[in-house]
């Protein structure tokens, strides 16, 4: 533990899809360390990344903590990479791939399509020979749901099955993850990392990235089964090779260093919460008062997601009537209520709930709505 972070409360609130609020006690932690680390009279940011500060100190302190967080075994290697989720859309690609002639996406909305976008376009390249698409929507009551997956559509030569675990515009998320007997089951875990609980060992490889719950955008965790990594695609360079990042402690270049000690600061944040567990009850409080909101709303709101597969983390909403969109965000700004606009690919509302998000700003929100509800409806 890195301090005695205690946190302060916070009257405004942003609602972002990422980047997202951070827990305020971690934010002045840094804003400390970004001036003086540790007594150092250097700035984390001007720390070198071969000082043993952050050799032996921050990095190994970080990994550790989401070792520990995400009760990751010794069979995986976890890396920090620079560069987005989308950078690894074609990683993953790059070092899972081997000599296998299929690997398959389920699709589930916009992030598992970009991701399946750019493996096809290693497909068309002929850098490898088939990408899959399997659609993993349907519909139940009108109401948009996750399939199940027939385990004959899982085809046992594949390199590995890919899915996005929460699809953050949609807001979509899975209840229980598709099994794919012995191919390795890939998630793009970028918006629900660190608020569920799951079992690592269920998975080939896992990735996220940093600024929904682990703090800076632009850089990315990699949790991978050391034995699924060796051989990569012809032109993977080393900074996109896993096995060799992994080799050389995530530095093989100059590593994106505050981002990686903040994602340090916020796992121990978490610890202190509770740990995950306590994340996920927290998701479910926060996400319980908004939804619980819509549906009694007698339909001034309206979700359109199937209520078992509704995400914790990203709840789109619309109202009944759309001119009032402007408005409510317009008084919802007034109270302090930020960024509640649906993803510009299908405007309506949205509003994305991290690890920084505190219960009292659901609260917020959940009182604004009531209010904003009657005084329109
Ligand atoms: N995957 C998911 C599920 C996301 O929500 C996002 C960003 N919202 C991305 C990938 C892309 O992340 P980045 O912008 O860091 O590339």
């Amino acid at each position: 533990m890195r301090n005695n972070m205690v946190d302060k409360p916070r009257t405004i609130f942003t609602f972002s899809a990422g980047p997202s609020m951070m827990p305020k006690s971690v934010l002045e932690q840094l804003a400390q360390d970004i001036i003086d680390y540790n007594d150092t009279g250097m700035s984390i940011a001007e720390l070198s990344h071969r000082s043993s500060y952050y050799k032996d100190e921050i990095f190994p302190s970080t990994r550790n903590a989401f070792k520990e967080l995400l009760n990751v075994s010794d069979d995986y290697e976890i890396i920090f990479i620079s560069g987005g989720a989308s950078f690894e859309f074609g990683n993953i690609l790059r070092n899972l791939m081997k000599k296998c002639d299929l690997a398959q996406y389920i699709n589930i909305g916009n992030w598992s399509k970009k991701a399946h976008d750019t493996a096809k376009v290693f497909e068309n390249d002929g850098l490898v020979k088939r990408i899959e698409s399997i659609d993993g929507l349907q519909k139940i009551d009108g109401l948009v749901a996750i399939r199940q997956i027939l385990p004959t559509e899982i085809n046992p030569d594949s390199a590995y099955v890919y899915i996005t675990a929460n699809e953050t515009i949609a807001g979509i998320q899975y209840l229980s993850f598709p099994d794919t007997g012995k191919v390795p089951l890939v998630a793009d875990m970028s918006s629900e990392i660190f608020t569920r609980e799951f079992d690592m060992d269920d998975f080939g490889a896992v990735y996220a990235c940093g600024q929904k719950n682990f703090g800076f955008a632009g850089f990315s965790v990699v949790i991978v089964r050391k034995e699924l990594l060796g051989e990569v695609l012809a032109g993977t360079t080393d900074v996109q090779n896993y096995k060799k990042l992994a080799e050389n402690d995530s530095a093989i270049n100059t590593p994106p260093t505050v981002a990686v000690y903040t994602a340090g600061l916020i796992a121990d944040y978490i610890k202190k919460m509770g740990g995950v567990k306590a994340m996920a009850r927290d998701a479910d409080a926060k996400s319980g008062l908004i939804y619980g909101l819509i549906d009694n709303s007698d339909n001034f709101y309206s979700n359109p997601v199937h209520p078992e597969v509704r995400s914790k983390i990203n709840i789109p909403f619309i109202l009944s009537n759309k001119d009032f969109e402007e408005l409510f965000k317009k008084e919802a700004a007034i109270e302090g209520l930020f960024t509640l606009g649906g993803h510009r690919s299908v405007g309506g509302l949205r509003a994305s709930m991290y690890i920084g998000m505190p219960y009292e700003g659901a609260e917020k929100l959940a009182s604004f709505m009531q209010h904003f509800a009657e005084k329109y409806g």
